[in-house]
């Protein structure tokens, strides 16, 4: 019954979906909720507010400690499904309503978000994550790894397609580790070959592989079907086989990058992209080097990089002094950002010239006559429209069009429609 608004003063339910994987967002938490106690002191206006993510599964009732009288509701990752019910309780009685109960049942369609995206949506595989490498809050806070039926996720991507969704995002923590419940003889590359057959589906991308789970049959599943998307992200979070092995990452400096190879080798042109984590405890000057070299030898497309900080349960809070001063961290993480630039804005160089089909998801806020999309390998192409639809740009979403490169950014490309 409720309808949504873009207004948040006069919401009457106000849902806070959080992140705990680093302090920093977090501490955004916090801070939204002491500017949402501030509005309902001066306006009178009280809204039912509910948290739920990671950080409420994390936090739980602390969190009514540290920010008193403004969460109504605390809703854990795995009890999501029992918001409406929880706010309709919170509301009658105005006192908190708390769920962190685990739930194995993950059948129930999570399944396709962001409803309002007009091109892509995003359907979840897989929950959780067994892996517990030792900087990971994920484990704790989304519980041990459940998979969801390969019906299931099929019927969910039909669905998406069907409502004129041209790309699907398969989500998982580790989705290269996925096997169906209800059919064994399907692993990842056999799902999305089910995905590949649903018609109307035009391009597949997923996140995220783990490297050591990453072999033969998902590279030629990635160059032989056709809709998945020559783009593959790959998180190494550290280029010292040392700070790997604390990390739990159980791969090696050197097997990362042998499977880097096999991947160029196999489907030439394709795009990486990698997380990296500076400052984990013991990272040592020379460790730190070692991270920087592979961030030259593999060319990554782009990289999310970022400083560590011990989150809450995992081994290396417990047990690994972080030792890496924040100046150090924050000097490490400028000269990796800096390297990356330099290779992007190269690789974003060599495009210039070359035609690439480019799927349109947006047109540009800050231009008025310029529509944006990506890649098949996930870059950002902005594209001037014909001066015969300008006025129109929404028009062109959706689309897949042939652009010639004209000119390259560190962050994203430009260049011009091909049309018949
Ligand atoms: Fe976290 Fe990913 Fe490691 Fe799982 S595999 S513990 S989600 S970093």
């Amino acid at each position: 019954g409720f309808e949504s608004t873009e207004d948040p003063s006069e919401a009457d339910v106000v849902v806070i979906n959080t992140c705990s994987v680093r302090e920093h967002a977090e501490d955004k938490l916090y801070t939204r909720l002491g500017e949402l106690r501030q509005h309902a002191l001066e306006t009178g206006h009280d809204p039912v507010v509910a948290i739920a993510g990671c950080a409420a599964q994390q936090e739980g009732e602390a969190l009514l400690k540290r920010s008193p009288g403004v969460a109504d509701v605390i809703v854990g990752t795995q009890a999501i499904r029992r918001l409406p019910m929880l706010v309709e309780q919170a509301s009658i009685d105005r006192h908190p309503a708390i769920a962190l109960e685990p739930c194995d049942d993950v059948s129930w369609p999570l399944g396709v978000t962001r409803r309002s995206d007009p091109v892509k949506a995003y359907v979840t595989i897989i929950e959780g994550c067994n892996e517990f490498c030792s900087f990971c809050v994920v484990p704790y806070t989304r519980g041990h790894e459940r998979m969801r039926g390969v019906a299931d996720i099929v019927a969910d991507v039909a669905r998406a397609s069907e409502s004129g969704h041209p790309e699907v995002q398969l989500l998982g923590q580790i989705v290269n580790h996925y096997t169906a419940p209800d059919d064994s003889s399907c692993d990842f590359a056999d799902l999305l070959a089910h995905v590949n057959d649903v018609p109307g589906v035009e391009r597949i991308r997923f996140a995220s592989p783990h490297p050591r789970h990453t072999g033969r049959r998902l590279i030629e599943a990635i160059r032989d079907l056709p809709k998945v998307c020559k783009h593959l992200h790959l998180p190494v979070q550290s280029g010292s086989s040392k700070i790997l092995r604390a990390m739990r990452r159980r791969h090696t400096r050197e097997e990362y990058l042998d499977l880097l190879q096999q991947v160029r080798e196999s489907i030439p042109g394709i795009a990486l992209s990698t997380d990296v984590i500076v400052g984990f405890p013991g990272e040592r000057a020379e460790d730190f080097e070692d991270t920087l070299s592979l961030t030259h030898a593999a060319r990554y497309h782009s990289m999310f990089s970022f400083k560590y900080s011990p989150r809450p349960n995992t081994l290396a809070a417990k047990r690994m002094a972080d030792d890496v001063s924040g100046e150090e961290k924050t000097s490490r993480i400028v000269a990796l950002q800096t390297l990356q630039r330099e290779i992007q804005t190269r690789l974003h160089e060599e495009a210039v010239g070359t035609v690439t089909e480019v799927l349109v998801d947006s047109a540009s806020r800050r231009q008025v006559h310029e529509i944006s999309g990506r890649t098949s390998g996930n870059t950002v192409v902005n594209v001037p429209v014909p001066a015969d639809t300008r006025g129109h740009q929404d028009a062109w979403i959706g689309r897949t069009i042939p652009v010639r490169i004209t000119r390259a950014g560190p962050h994203s490309l430009w260049g011009e429609v091909l049309l018949a």
